[in-house]
């Protein structure tokens, strides 16, 4: 098998960016010009059309238009199952273009963005195949059937950031669309390539006009409109906590949509010195989950609390494996450590750098900007310690390679430390004591609570709904419970004579 030349791919695809409304391809209505520049090299790529409220308007009534018609709504569970199992395998086929696009969107490694892809399809097919099993309680009693009906919000307005285009989109697509919603995606206008090119694989695979719609533009101006729209049922979003909180006040001034919120996070890692595993595994696992992504992922673990009786030892293996992380062109196939998205997120990322070194924290990696004379964005990853804790360091979430590290002594100190911050989305633990692993389950506020104990077992387990803590959030995505959420309740008693 050949492997591809990425790069001459990239050089020589043209890359569009489209509103996909009523099942057609069409651009945005005037607006302003979004402008993307390449995180590998600093040229220019692609511009498109931000859109206005004329693009909102005709995106929700072609939605509403499709959910009243009852050409989705009413079809059975199992003809949408079909139908979304076919956009997965659509999503496969074209994953090679795919991956192109969240590559070059996001900066992502190529191989890491093909690992998306499937990802993203698999998304679709489980969430399809979880739609049958959302069933209401029922019961007969006295003459009375007396059961729950779950039923479709509508309208679903779906506004996802930017770190895992298609995947955080797949997980709105696939609730909304198996529970009988119709559906209006903005994707991040950073990372605008792979939506609409679902959105179209999606009409290929038999989905409705109407049904499936994208438009894409500015949070300030295309999100807020579909947040504050009277004809929007339900809004669910991934994004950071800061819009989270403006979509709820958006909902209470519009028409008290429903709201499915994932936003962002600042997780622990605890390490515990009880923990009697491999401490050369556990410290590549430790810096993997400070720093997937480019750091750009909401619950990576860039809090590393680590009990003072093992901090000596584990600490220059941390900092090993760190130092030994070096970005490169995303568009090779052995990069595992990308471009950072844009100048402006660079940029940000080096202030919290700045404030660090300002309030006198130590750098025990002290990453920074490298590869600029490619032209590219590219950080490496940092590691500080003596970290203030009322710190915006310590205390905001930064989303880029930068991780803290502090000592503590106790169980009791590691949990109050842990849940000191306004997240609550996901908390990580090295421990070898079982009494223990219950008790952090107990008290960590985090919606997911990974703990490892001695040894590092195969893929497995079953990963359930999760929902955010605090200021990660609110309502469950995945699962059953994630489906119902896209879900209104009648609760009915029918009536029986004799
Ligand atoms: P963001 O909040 O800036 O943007 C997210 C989306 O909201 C984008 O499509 C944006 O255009 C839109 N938006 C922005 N302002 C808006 C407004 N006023 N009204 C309506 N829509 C608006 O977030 P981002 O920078 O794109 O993404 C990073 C954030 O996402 C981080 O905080 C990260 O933790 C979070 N995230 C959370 C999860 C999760 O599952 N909890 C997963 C991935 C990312």
């Amino acid at each position: 098998m050949t492997s591809i030349n990425w790069i001459s791919r990239a050089e020589s695809a043209t890359f569009s960016v489209l509103n996909i409304i009523d099942g057609q391809r069409s651009p945005a209505k005037q607006g302003q010009v979004l402008v993307k520049n390449s995180n590998r090299t600093g040229d220019f790529i692609y511009e498109f059309g931000g859109g206005d409220q004329r693009d909102v308007e005709a995106a929700i009534a072609a939605a509403r238009r499709a959910f009243n018609c009852g050409c989705w709504r009413d079809k059975s569970v199992h003809e949408r199952k079909v139908i979304l199992n076919k956009l997965a395998d659509l999503i496969e086929t074209n994953s090679e273009e795919l991956a192109l696009y969240e590559c070059i969107d996001v900066g992502k490694p190529i191989a890491n963005a093909q690992g998306d892809i499937a990802l993203a399809a698999s998304i679709i097919r489980d969430t399809a195949h979880a739609g049958d099993k959302l069933a209401g309680a029922s019961i007969f009693d006295g003459g009375v059937h007396s059961f729950q009906l779950h039923k479709p919000l509508g309208v679903v307005g779906a506004i996802v950031g930017w770190n895992f285009p298609l995947v955080l989109a797949a997980h709105k697509v696939g609730a909304a669309l198996i529970t009988g919603n119709s559906l209006v995606l903005k994707p991040s206008e950073f990372t605008p390539l792979s939506a609409w090119r679902m959105a179209e694989l999606g009409l290929e695979a038999g989905i409705p006009d109407g049904v499936f719609n994208v438009i894409n533009g500015t949070g300030a101006i295309i999100g807020d409109a579909i947040a504050l729209h009277d004809e929007v049922d339900m809004v669910a979003f991934t994004g950071s906590s800061a819009t989270g909180k403006r979509l709820m006040n958006s909902a209470g001034m519009s028409n008290m949509k429903r709201l499915q919120l994932e936003c962002g996070g600042k997780s622990p890692y605890l390490v515990f010195d009880d923990y009697d595993g491999d401490l050369e595994v556990l410290a590549a696992d430790i810096v993997q989950t400070a720093f997937p992504n480019q750091g750009a992922v909401c619950s990576s673990s860039t809090r590393l609390l680590i009990q003072s009786k093992i901090y000596d030892e584990i600490l220059p293996l941390i900092i090993k494996q760190t130092e030994a992380i070096n970005p490169a062109d995303p568009l090779l196939l052995d990069t595992t450590f990308g471009a950072i998205i844009n100048e402006d997120h660079l940029q940000k990322v080096l202030g919290f750098h700045e404030i660090a070194v300002s309030e006198g924290a130590t750098p025990l990696v002290p990453g920074g900007r490298v590869l600029e004379g490619t032209g590219g964005y590219y950080l490496k990853p940092a590691l500080y310690t003596n970290v203030r804790s009322t710190s915006p360091v310590a205390r905001e979430e930064i989303f880029g390679p930068l991780a803290t590290i502090f000592s503590f002594e106790s169980e009791d100190e590691a949990i109050v430390l842990a849940n000191d911050t306004n997240f609550g989305l996901a908390a990580y633990a090295a421990t070898s004591d079982a009494g223990r692993v219950s008790r952090l389950a107990r008290r960590l506020n985090a919606g997911s609570i990974i703990i490892l104990s001695s040894l590092f077992s195969t893929p497995g387990g079953v990963s359930f709904g999760v929902e955010p803590h605090k200021q990660s959030g609110l309502g469950f995505e995945g699962g059953l419970d994630g489906l119902k959420g896209y879900t209104v309740t009648s609760s009915v008693m029918a009536m029986f004579e004799g």
